[in-house]
């Protein structure tokens, strides 16, 4: 079975992703929640936002990503030192684990609103092993102090060590998606925003495709949940490499999944497999 998930902002989406047939949400971009505020939204009204969007997701599983501050996402509010290289700066979790205020609201935001649906909590821009289980740690003293379960927990790979490194995750995660979006930037030295560059942006560059096939490789060896939610896996001209890289999660955004479904029905894995044996 191959699914396909939809990426959303605002609880809007989720009507969009449930109309055009998603098998739940992969990819939550919770920074919405910082759009034309003044201040860092209070647990209360991020509260509201997560319960909105879960209602909505109807009991299907629902991957809320931890807030990507930085990089090209800085809300204007927020205290940002000047950097000259913000990609490569002080982002998403490198902010939580020093900024422990912004990352406890939106745990506690996330974890009361998520009693009784299918949640899972994924955090951005990884790097070590150690940084993710500083975070866990954190998670896990939030869930003690409010009395609930661990909730289910994962990492979205984007930094290239960390997804060259994916097998010492594996006992520490309950799911692993890959940020194709930022990976490749990354990889290739490449601004994901500079159309001067933008030629060395390539997703299906050979040495790229078999970071990737590892990656996958590597969590289905582990019996590891893994999905694609950067761009790449919303892209037809994709589809067939990807599930010939074994690929069996995309999250992808609402309007394409119909179409992404109907190519993944009509391929066959020799076909598919077929696709990627240059590699
Ligand atoms: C990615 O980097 O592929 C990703 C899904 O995150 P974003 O595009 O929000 O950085
Ligand atoms: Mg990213």
């Amino acid at each position: 079975q191959i699914d396909v998930l939809a990426n959303i902002s605002l609880p809007e989406d989720v009507d969009d992703a449930n109309e055009y047939g998603a098998d739940g949400i992969g990819l939550v971009r919770t920074e919405y929640l910082l759009s034309n505020r003044k201040e860092m939204p209070s647990e209360d009204v991020q509260y509201d936002y997560y319960k909105r969007i879960l209602m909505k997701a109807n009991h299907k599983t629902c991957v809320i990503r931890l807030m990507d501050i930085g990089g090209d996402k800085v809300p204007q509010f927020f205290d940002m030192p000047l950097e000259f290289n913000p990609f490569m700066g002080w982002r998403a979790i490198r902010i939580f684990l020093e900024r422990r205020d912004i990352f406890e609201t939106q745990i506690s935001a996330i974890m009361k609103a998520g009693q009784g649906y299918e949640y899972s909590i994924m955090m951005p821009m990884v790097t070590t092993l150690q940084e993710w289980l500083e975070a866990k740690a954190i998670i896990a003293q939030i869930a003690a102090r409010l009395n609930m379960p661990m909730p289910r927990c994962g990492v979205l790979f984007e930094v290239p060590l960390a997804i060259l490194e994916m097998n010492t995750f594996m006992k520490e995660i309950d799911f692993a998606s890959v940020g194709t979006n930022d990976l490749i930037q990354y990889l290739s030295a490449a601004d994901r925003n500079n159309a001067k560059v933008n030629y060395l942006y390539n997703p299906i560059e050979p040495a790229f495709l078999k970071i990737i096939r590892n990656a996958i490789k590597c969590a289905n060896d582990n019996g590891m949940p893994l999905s694609i939610c950067g761009e790449m896996a919303g892209n037809p001209l994709h589809t067939v490499l990807l599930v010939g890289l074994g690929l069996r999660r995309f999250s992808v955004i609402p309007r394409n999944i119909p179409l992404i479904k109907e190519l993944i029905a009509n391929i066959s894995f020799a076909e598919a497999a077929e696709s990627i044996s240059h590699i």
